[in-house]
């Protein structure tokens, strides 16, 4: 078995070639051009809102989203127990404390039942996170925010074309951070946005991530700025993939119901909240008995089949150490549940030949 079924790889090819080639020939590759303007209003318009921040990364997103909002030594910031060290590292980049809540065992996101509890006269914000796709209890958060005046940041980088109540994620927070890294939905190599709620905060994040440079003719800056912009080539790509995403998100939602027929029994999924319409950006599994999730990914590779374990619960490294006893969901997770093949580069054949292999291998 010399094919490989990959994990999340992204689609690439002539559509990308020729907006590249475009940059390269006009010899705009930099932070001048028309695709980076482009790429922010095709996707204001694909999310329904007036203005996106075009920006280096998720990471640049989410720390300059916090950063605009003021978070600084002292504060605290709500996290949840279970995502990618990215989202609680610009926290600290501001130094801020995250503060981790477990999640909940059927969504596997933030268990919205224990975030009053974390609460303290120092919490600035809550960021929620969209696990693999799939919507985080906005109603809920948006509600407790209010309650204690604290600010929503939405980590989306993960669930771009999810809804929640008919709205996309990423926009029903104060702030919504995407990333475009290569094995996100869409890529531009390495990139993020930003939008939110309100126009003028989109119109400061967008003057300091170009190292807040007034609009004078000599080189004037009232602020500290950064350099978070994205490139003409990467805004390129961005434009290629937004024509694409469409087709991209319907192949995950078919590999999404393919797992969910043919895997019935041997496993669990994560479960929508009401009115969510998760992504699938990956579909993820957890296994319901006594088996090694490393030695399982061996053999699924044996086959040819790329799987990724779930994220390590974030209080297991030393920046962030606590006791595992706090968030028993959050390490029941990452100890049983498993990342299946969702690149949209695989066939329908090729999903059906992972739920045939996996279904052998668990017998
Ligand atoms: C990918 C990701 C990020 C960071 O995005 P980058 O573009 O890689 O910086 C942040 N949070 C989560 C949950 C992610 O999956």
């Amino acid at each position: 078995m010399s094919k490989l079924i990959y994990l999340d790889a992204p689609v690439l090819g002539e559509l990308e070639k020729k907006y590249l080639c475009e940059a390269v020939d006009t010899g705009y590759v930099s932070s001048v051009g028309r695709f980076v303007e482009d790429f922010e209003k095709r996707f204001s318009d694909y999310l329904g809102v007036k203005k996106s921040v075009s920006v280096q990364s998720g990471t640049a997103a989410i720390h300059i989203s916090l950063y605009e909002l003021g978070i600084k030594e002292g504060d605290e910031v709500i996290v949840p127990a279970l995502t990618f060290v990215a989202t609680a590292n610009p926290v600290v980049y501001l130094g801020a404390k995250p503060v981790f809540v477990d999640i909940d065992p059927d969504t596997w996101n933030i268990d919205v039942d224990r975030i009053e509890e974390r609460i303290t006269e120092r919490t600035k914000a809550i960021i929620p996170v969209h696990l693999y796709g799939n919507p985080a209890d906005m109603e809920r958060i948006n509600d407790i925010a209010k309650k204690y005046g604290l600010y929503v940041v939405e980590d989306a980088t993960e669930s771009l074309g999810a809804k929640y109540r008919g709205r996309y994620t990423g926009t029903i927070g104060e702030l919504g951070c995407f990333s475009f890294n290569g094995n996100k939905l869409i890529t531009t190599g390495g990139g993020g946005m930003v939008v939110g709620r309100s126009e003028d905060r989109l119109d400061h994040i967008k003057y300091l991530v170009n190292q807040a440079r007034d609009n004078r003719p000599e080189y004037y800056h009232s602020e500290i700025g950064f350099n978070y912009r994205m490139t003409n080539i990467e805004a390129a790509l961005g434009i290629a993939q937004m024509e694409r995403i469409d087709n991209l998100l319907e192949k995950k939602k078919i590999f999404n119901q393919i797992y969910r027929e043919e895997l019935k029994g041997p496993v669990r999924f994560q479960k929508e909240y009401k009115n969510a319409e998760s992504s699938w950006w990956l579909t993820a599994v957890y296994i319901d008995r006594d088996i090694d999730i490393p030695e399982l990914q061996k053999e699924l590779s044996k086959r040819g089949i790329q799987t990724r374990r779930i994220f390590t619960p974030l209080v297991e490294f030393p920046m962030y150490r606590e006791s595992r006893d706090k968030y028993p969901v959050s390490y029941d997770i990452y100890s049983n549940g498993l990342c299946l093949p969702s690149s949209p580069l695989n066939s329908e054949d090729d999903i059906f030949y992972v739920t045939k292999t996996l279904k052998e291998i668990l017998r």
